[in-house]
């Protein structure tokens, strides 16, 4: 993997869990609402008061765009592949970018033929010692 991601104070319980093989969202203790990316603030009633809540890592695919070049160039080699986005069962208002694969270490340029709708389950590739990536297979 070229590009990982940033883990901050906000975001560090989501990649905890993700390290454990869990989906978590974060949650406004004030009004319950979830919400992803993870940020200080409920953007609903203004709490700084945070749940962490674990999910199904049940989805269906929201969106998804196959990439072609001009890319950087270690994406250019992979191309073409898959950037899927998955709305969360629980809630389809939180939705999380990823890439849909046949198992959690599998290629992302494997999966080209993709429908709106498909539902999917999370997996989670270890591609460093801090990070485990969310990915999706077919459910
Ligand atoms: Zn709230």
């Amino acid at each position: 993997m070229t590009l990982l991601p940033v883990i901050d104070d906000d975001s560090a319980p989501f990649w905890e869990a993700a390290r454990r093989g869990e989906l978590v969202m974060q949650g406004c203790a004030g009004c319950g609402r979830l919400r992803f990316p993870p940020r200080p603030m409920c953007p609903d009633c203004q709490s700084l008061d945070v749940t962490w809540s674990p999910m199904s890592g049940r989805g269906t695919i929201w969106s998804f765009v196959v990439p072609h070049p001009p890319l950087l160039p270690d994406y250019a080699e992979l191309a073409p592949y898959n950037v899927v986005v998955v709305a969360l069962d629980e809630d389809p208002t939180l939705r999380l970018v990823g890439n849909l694969v046949t198992a959690a270490d599998g290629p992302i340029n494997e999966i080209l033929d993709i429908e709106i709708g498909a539902p999917v389950r999370v997996v989670f590739a270890e591609v460093s010692d801090d990070v485990s990536l969310p990915r999706w297979v077919p459910a």
